[in-house]
């Protein structure tokens, strides 16, 4: 008997989000507004070392950075090549037979993904019965629970005492609850300190999202020590380039107030376009994030998207979104941007209507 393919792994696809090239891309919530400068800086003053040795083993670089910028120890720190690669390492580190874990969906789409990649068998709680009653998350007592917050794509984040109660819940079951911050620079509260002291906790944050750094592939999460050091075991060494360690290293201990004003201008452009959106009738949920989620204007999210890449403009469609149905996400930006992606809205919102949409 052939063991290829992984019987596990026949309903698993190669991710392959429409990445066709458009004119405008708002679809995967990158910083519009660019790269961290310092970061650019760092790599423009690349050396030969920079490329022909071998980058440190855990990315020490990387992980002192964050463990400086956030007063953290250096062993609750842990690295990787995105924070797609920290997750995967933490989800690899709880394997055994039969591993099980549990997500609030829906959420960000690599996670259920990950989940099967590293064996572990993933179950859904709708978003509402989670908020509800964070006991819907742990009452199997998995192996480790995913939450995302704010969460992709709705862009909500739950209050911090929700997320109290449920680290209280998840240290009575034993599970390792694994809080996905990618997104937290934008909203006003985050569990990352936290996370050092806390055993059963794994804070996940990436540079690819406010910083900009999304081509460099650096993630990294705080975690209690011993924890830190097990993910560190399941990640292995050399996965962070040596260019990319310094470069996000560069952004994140920078002391200037580039990012500061980036989140600012974001959220203010947030609120703006939010209003543009109700005003046209698709109010969008109330964000946390650099993104919009908004009812898709035909009712049918893959055909407005492809409709409004035809006219330029790529957003991501989600389908069975609690209390939108059909939506569409739209990465915030500068305002000549949202402007452009306006116009093509109008476009889509006047065929709809003459198609008698509902
Ligand atoms: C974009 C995103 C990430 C991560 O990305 P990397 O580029 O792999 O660091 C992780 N989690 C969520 C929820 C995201 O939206």
């Amino acid at each position: 008997m052939s063991p290829f393919p992984r019987p596990d792994y026949r309903s698993l696809t190669r991710y392959s989000p429409d990445k066709r090239p458009v004119e405008l891309d708002l679809s995967d919530n990158t910083n519009l507004w660019g790269p961290h400068p310092a970061a650019l800086e760092r790599v423009r003053a690349a050396a030969p070392e920079d490329l022909c040795r071998y980058p440190e083993l855990y990315a020490d670089v990387l992980r002192d950075a964050v463990a400086r910028r956030f007063g953290v120890d250096p062993e609750c720190v842990t690295t990787g090549a995105g924070s797609d690669d920290v997750l995967d390492s933490t989800f690899r580190a709880v394997y055994a037979p039969g591993a099980r874990m549990v997500y609030a969906a829906p959420t960000f789409s690599m996670v259920e993904p990950l989940a099967r990649m590293n064996a572990l068998e993933a179950r859904a709680v709708p978003w509402p019965d989670a908020l509800e009653r964070p006991e819907r998350l742990v009452e199997d007592r998995p192996d480790l629970v995913y939450v995302c917050r704010p969460n992709n794509p709705t862009g909500s984040a739950p209050e911090a005492a929700w997320v109290d109660e449920l680290i209280e819940l998840a240290r009575d079951t034993g599970s390792l609850l694994v809080l996905d911050e990618a997104y937290a620079d934008f909203a006003e509260t985050s569990f990352l300190r936290r996370a050092a002291s806390e055993p059963r906790l794994v804070v996940a944050r990436t540079a690819s999202k406010a910083l900009g750094l999304a081509g460099l592939r650096c993630g990294y999460a705080v975690a209690a020590p011993q924890t830190a050091l097990e993910i560190e075991k399941s990640r292995g060494p050399f996965k962070v380039s040596r260019l990319a360690a310094e470069a996000a290293a560069a952004a994140l201990t920078d002391g200037g107030d580039w990012l500061e004003r980036v989140i600012r201008t974001c959220r203010e452009f947030r609120g703006r376009l939010a209003e543009e959106l109700s005003r046209r009738g698709l109010a969008p949920l109330e964000s946390h994030t650099n993104f919009l989620l908004f009812p898709a204007p035909s009712g049918d999210a893959v055909a407005d998207a492809l409709r409004l890449r035809d006219l330029g403009v790529a957003l991501r469609p989600f389908g069975d979104v609690p209390d939108v149905g059909d939506g569409l996400r739209v990465t915030v930006g500068p305002w000549p941007l949202m402007e452009r992606f306006l116009e093509a809205l109008d476009a889509l919102l006047s065929d709809v209507r003459k198609e008698g949409g509902p």
